[in-house]
């Protein structure tokens, strides 16, 4: 899995990303007065994202955006048919209600099926999108009935032959019994995991029976192997196990057809000649179901560093798949933010500086140290998988050989975590967990800068610092590789992040940002990443044990001289950071600590630095800040409604295109299911 997903608990974001800044103060202006969150219900918020830059884009490179944005919209319907194979029945009986129910819409049965729709909308299906549980509707059969019979002047997806009450009788089970696929994807090993998962990859199939299939088909002494059942269903038919392949002319083949238009389309306009190849042989995968073309078509993509407008449109992701094999359809469109680029590469280019300025002992230092390259994008539209739950960063292709072979690309969303940033300030989740005003406000101004430059520290140069000594490998730390992994790549972040050479770079405005990044780092890896946790457990998650670890480790050896401090205002605890360089120091000496266990794979000392700082939780405080967090009321996962573009025509050829921000989510699924469906 190699998507960045944010697990959203409003005023976290901050931590995992990101904001565009420097804009200029009228296009500050515009963005602070923006309505960034448009709805709520459930555990979910409905946000909207800019599309910065825009504008500023040739019209060419505005077409192509439009024509690889229709592109992502017509894989609407295929996402919700893999996720189950009645979810597209059900969205169009819940879409013919929302049109057409001509009776109360005032009362609060309306509003139950309401937030019951939304959330189909919002899961592609009837599947809670992040557990994968049912969503269950709070709604009676009863009434369902009532509302299908009471809508008027709307079609509903009956079967040839089939009557209105025989849909009901068939939907009525599917919607409203919990023991009906329970769930999408099914982790328990001691079930089979094929026939426990509601997810529409197989059919007919046991696990066994599909394992026993792949592994006759894959050649293992292949170095540059296909990615075996990617693109297709695997079902029995007449007793015989067939592969229904995703192309044209195959399964999903009508919804596919749209898709190659569009992306013919694309092809006229491509900035260059490798961007038009690169399309041309994904519509080329498309046509044959290919997946050596697949291949091919990702070589290309990953040499496409040069063109502006960038995609992603495909069966990607295998987490939907309890086997990890099938691929879920996902698009995203997206440009390159030039400025933003400029920073991660400016902090590249420092890599061998940084390294040689490490306080960790120069027998671990990298004699040639190299950041990695990444860039930061503008997502233009999101489709399939990525909407409207979205990452906030992306590094394909997935293959395994083509990513050592021929390369990679990360990316990172930056108008994404920038909407979740501004939708989080007015959020009370930070004036609930932050001593005083001037902290909080300090957080407010630089957080999102100073949160994004932490990431860019710990992906582009952290993890890649250091070496191991001859003959240790990352397997020597076994399971507390990853928390020490994090926990490294964590400490150089912080540590350089206060050091004067961001603010000589350009890369931070002034110390104050990088004391923003401090006061958030302490109060959540002390505090307030407590509230993922349920009473009574550990911390498990590397990431979190990797933030608890740093945070504990530092608090307490910064004792004696009193860095920071735990304070009790109005019977809520606090952490305050009194001395911020000394902090810093902390995090340098723990960083060379943690560096000397990873060079040497000194198990013991990572196990005893984990279990004595990342693991466990103080149940008093735990349940003092689960309280405090319930009393806020905020919903935990958000997702994005998506921006229109209109083209301007002359004379029968676009010649520019018009973005705008529509504000009703429900208006927008509406749309969506009128204008590309077809499955
Ligand atoms: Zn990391």
């Amino acid at each position: 899995m190699r998507k960045m997903m944010v697990l959203l608990m409003l005023g976290f974001v901050i931590l995992f990303v990101a904001g565009c800044k420097k804009a200029p103060e009228s296009t500050a202006k515009a963005r602070q007065d923006f309505k960034w969150q448009v709805d709520q219900f459930a555990d979910i918020r409905i946000l909207r994202y800019q599309v910065p830059g825009f504008e500023e884009l040739t019209p060419q490179q505005k077409e192509l955006i439009y024509y690889l944005s229709e592109a992502a919209l017509w894989g609407r319907d295929i996402i919700f048919d893999q996720n189950y194979r009645h979810n597209l029945k059900i969205r169009k009986t819940l879409d013919a209600i929302v049109e057409g129910y001509q009776g109360d819409r005032t009362t609060p049965e309306w509003e139950k099926f309401m937030v019951y729709t939304k959330r189909v909308w919002f899961s592609n299906g009837i599947h809670h999108h992040y557990s994968t549980d049912k969503i269950l509707p709070e709604f009676s059969p009863e009434y369902f009935e009532a509302l299908v019979k009471g809508s008027q002047g709307v079609k509903f997806p009956l079967e040839e032959g089939q009557s209105l009450d025989e849909l009901i009788a068939f939907l009525k089970p599917i919607i409203f019994d919990p023991k009906v696929d329970p769930k999408k994807v099914c982790q328990d090993p001691s079930l089979d995991l094929v026939a426990n998962s509601a997810v529409n990859f197989y059919e007919g199939v046991t696990q066994k029976e599909v394992e026993e299939y792949y592994a006759r088909l894959i050649d293992k002494n292949d170095p540059t192997p296909i990615s075996y059942g990617l693109n297709s269903r695997l079902v029995k038919k007449d007793g015989k196990i067939v592969e229904e392949v995703y192309r044209l002319g195959g399964k999903y083949g009508q919804a596919i057809e749209k898709i190659v238009y569009w992306l013919e389309k694309a092809a006229t306009v491509a900035e260059n000649d490798l961007q038009r190849q690169v399309i041309e042989k994904l519509i080329e995968y498309y046509r044959t179901g290919d997946l050596k073309k697949f291949d091919e078509y990702n070589i290309l993509w990953v040499k496409d560093t040069e063109s502006v407008v960038d995609f992603v449109n495909g069966f990607i992701e295998v987490y939907n798949d309890p086997l990890g094999m099938k691929g879920t359809w996902e698009a995203l469109v997206n440009f390159k933010n030039l400025e933003a680029t400029k920073r991660v590469a400016t902090i590249s280019a420092n890599a061998q500086w940084f390294e040689e300025q490490s306080p960790i002992d120069p027998r671990f230092k990298r004699e040639k140290a190299t950041g990695v390259s990444a860039k930061v994008i503008t997502a233009a539209m999101l489709g399939g998988d990525c909407y409207p739950s979205t990452p906030i960063g992306i590094n394909l292709p997935n293959a395994n050989w083509i990513r050592r072979m021929h390369g990679s690309k990360s990316v990172t969303l930056e108008n994404i975590t920038y909407a979740y940033d501004q939708s989080s300030l007015d959020s009370p989740f930070g004036k609930e967990f932050t001593y005083n005003e001037e902290i909080l406000e300090r957080i407010k101004k630089y957080g999102s800068l100073a949160g994004n430059v932490h990431t860019d520290l710990h992906e582009c140069l952290g993890h890649g610092s250091g070496k191991l000594l001859p003959g240790v490998k990352s397997e020597d730390l076994k399971n507390y590789h990853s928390p020490i992994e994090e926990a490294r790549a964590d400490l150089f972040a912080l540590y350089f992040i206060m050091d004067p050479k961001l603010v000589e770079l350009g890369v931070l405005p002034n110390e104050e940002a990088a004391k923003a990044e401090y006061d958030v780092q302490i109060r959540n890896g002390l505090m307030t990443q407590l509230v993922r946790i349920e009473p009574g457990k550990n911390i498990e998650q590397a990431h979190m044990r990797a933030r608890a670890l740093v945070s504990h480790w530092v608090y307490e050896k910064g004792k004696p001289d009193n860095v920071i401090s735990r304070v009790k205002k109005d019977g809520k605890t606090y952490f305050v950071i009194n001395d911020y360089q000394k902090l810093r120091q902390l995090y340098g000496e723990l960083l060379k600590e943690v560096q000397r266990i990873t060079s040497e794979g000194d198990y013991e000392a990572a196990k005893n630095l984990v279990e004595t700082y990342g693991v466990k939780v103080d149940p008093e405080l735990h349940q003092e800040v689960l309280e405090r967090y319930r009393k806020l009321n905020l919903a935990p996962y958000a997702g994005f409604i998506n921006p229109e573009l209109e083209p301007v025509y002359e004379n029968g050829k676009i010649v520019d295109v018009k973005i705008s921000y529509p504000e009703d989510y429900v208006k927008q699924m509406l749309k969506y299911g009128k204008e590309y469906s077809i499955l």
